[in-house]
């Protein structure tokens, strides 16, 4: 897959996506990840990309002309045109569900904000698809962004390794994940769950599925309306209701 990143600041998508699980997904050509710079497309002999909004009021408003052309100019390069989503707080919000969608794509586009944000027209000319990362408001497009191409990528084949699947994780499957342990048994007087030193491999999935339920029912019960439940954890989930 590969994802483009239109932004004014490259370099602040670039560290990012270069550190960790991701840059090495990059490195071993799992995931191609590009930061392109809109101020590269303006035409403003000052290479201005911004301007007063019409009808006045606060701040700046990011210009048509440079985004338009920027996306024009990654249509030519790849040869056909990425799904292109702009990141604004006034999109859908991103889930998991709309995450491994996306990442059945060849190539998507995001579109990243600033100031204001951008100008009404490129929106309308361009058709993007508007996904939020929640309802409060950043000061631009780019973290979101991140969170969109890190979130897509681990759902790459080979990105993830088998000890880091993603399969149990909260949200894959409508469920949040059982709370997780490691080293040293006992801390600060308190113990490791006896079953997970058990060995007992049934026993420890027995207890994962039941916390990971329990914590589901306890802190996002709207969840439970979309998971897969057994008989097993349906008899569960009506005792922790008693
Ligand atoms: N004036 C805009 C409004 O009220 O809807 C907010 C502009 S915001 C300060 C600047 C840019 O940050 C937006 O264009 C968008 O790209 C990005 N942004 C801010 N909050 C976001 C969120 N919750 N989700 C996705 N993008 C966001």
């Amino acid at each position: 897959m590969r994802i483009d990143i239109l932004t004014l600041f490259p370099q602040m998508c670039d560290s990012v996506m270069s550190e960790s699980i991701i840059g090495r997904a990059r490195r071993s050509g799992k995931v191609e990840i590009n930061s392109i710079d809109i101020r590269d497309y303006t035409l403003d002999k000052h290479r201005r990309v911004d301007d007063k909004p019409y009808g006045g009021g606060m701040g700046m408003v990011m210009a048509a002309q440079p985004i338009f052309d920027c996306f024009n100019s990654l249509c030519k390069q790849i040869g056909s045109r990425p799904h292109l989503i702009y990141l604004t707080p006034q999109g859908k919000t991103l889930t998991q569900e709309r995450v491994k969608e996306l990442a059945k794509l060849d190539n998507i586009a995001l579109l990243c904000g600033h100031y204001e944000g951008i100008d009404e027209r490129v929106i309308e000319e361009l058709q993007p698809e508007e996904i939020s990362v929640g309802d409060y408001v950043l000061t631009g497009g780019e973290l979101p962004a991140l969170i969109v191409a890190d979130s897509v990528s681990r759902m790459l084949p080979g990105v993830l390794s088998d000890d880091e699947c993603f399969e149990e994780e909260s949200h894959y499957n409508s469920l949040l994940e059982y709370p997780q342990y490691t080293h040293p048994s006992v801390w600060n007087g308190r113990e490791v769950p006896e079953v997970l030193l058990s060995g007992h491999h049934a026993n420890v999935e027995k207890w994962r599925r039941e916390k990971s339920l329990e914590r589901t029912f306890n802190r996002r019960p709207d969840m439970l309306d979309n998971a897969c439940l057994t008989e097993d954890d349906k008899t569960f989930l009506s005792n922790l209701k008693t």
